[in-house]
């Protein structure tokens, strides 16, 4: 039988200042710093980690931030247009004040039924805010910037932008299990077979012209799988498929595969264990600089090499 995933599990993606990176998805959005690390094969490079709680997969949105002298990214056809997370819907005001307070200018879209609060990070980012009825599995942080009623219920989904639906369209349907949903807008709406939160993933046409990785783009979107054993049957299941899927690497929090897929986003599977607990206590999350077993002879030149950073500004003003 085909492996099925439930949705995300993060998303990647790549950013300037890591100081402003922070303030913004723990000061202003909420989010816990949930790991606070190097890029394993970059390791000049930190990779922070902004989720719930306690980091439940399919609320994590991760950061390489390559500092401001770093290449600036283009967006167009093979990238992520936008990631949206749940949010309450008694939340929509809120949130429309926090933003628009500190000076984040937010549109309102109303799509499939759903409002939407769209706006950019300070990298250029693309998020939404998606009030969505129903429950989260998400985990509130009580020392968070927002209070627990208002915090962030996880991915909603995500926008793909591509040159052409119909390749991309085929790999969530025939390999990953998804099902068209709705459409409007030149937007397609595809949910995973189990649906729930971070289930959905749209796709939308673009004439732009390939985008250019860099500085204010989506690096990969990263969907859920169960275990190792899955994910060897992910493996075949994108070889069947005709694409080219990586040997299973070890991320220290979760196992991966990656894959690009036909409209040139590249596609992550990750296991949901062991999990951010692995090298840290739960109450000291992204507090400190972890490292690699690998790395940690090197740690005093890592430090000097990584650019400053104090650890994320909580602002918890209304
Ligand atoms: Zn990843």
């Amino acid at each position: 039988m085909a492996p099925e995933t439930p949705g995300l599990h993060h998303v990647t993606a790549i950013a300037g200042d890591p100081q402003r990176n922070a303030d913004f998805y723990v000061g202003i959005l909420g989010l816990r710093l949930v790991k606070r690390t190097v890029n394993h094969d970059d390791p000049g490079t930190y990779h922070l980690y902004f989720g719930d709680g306690e980091g439940t997969p399919g609320t994590n949105i991760t950061f390489f931030p390559w500092t401001d002298e770093g290449r600036p990214g283009q967006f167009g056809a093979g990238q992520t247009k936008t990631t949206a997370y749940r949010i309450p819907p008694e939340s929509v005001d809120y949130w429309r004040d926090r933003l628009e307070s500190r000076d984040v200018a937010v549109d309102v879209e109303d799509r499939f039924g759903e409002t939407a609060l769209r706006f950019e990070d300070p990298d250029g980012i693309e998020i939404e805010l998606v009030a969505t009825e129903g429950a989260t599995d998400a985990i509130p942080w009580a020392d968070g910037s927002v209070p627990t009623d208002h915090q962030l219920w996880g991915f909603h989904g995500v926008t793909l932008a591509v040159d052409s639906v119909d390749a991309t369209a085929a790999v969530l349907t025939d390999v990953l299990g998804y099902e068209l949903e709705d459409e409007s807008d030149g937007r397609r709406r595809y949910r995973s077979a189990t649906g729930g939160p971070g289930s959905i993933v749209d796709l939308v046409e673009t004439d732009v012209g390939r985008g250019r990785m860099g500085v204010g783009t989506v690096h990969h979107v990263a969907f859920t799988v169960a275990d190792v054993e899955e994910q060897q049957r992910w493996r075949e299941a994108f070889a069947d498929h005709g694409l080219s899927p990586t040997e299973v690497i070890d991320r220290k929090y979760f196992r991966s595969i990656y894959v690009r897929e036909p409209g040139g986003v590249l596609f992550e599977m990750a296991t949901t264990g062991p999990g951010f607990a692995v090298d840290e206590d739960p109450a000291e999350l992204g507090s400190e600089l972890v490292l690699p077993d690998h790395l940690e002879d090197e740690r005093e030149r890592i430090e000097g090499q990584l650019p400053p950073f104090d650890g994320p500004t909580v602002d918890a003003s209304d």
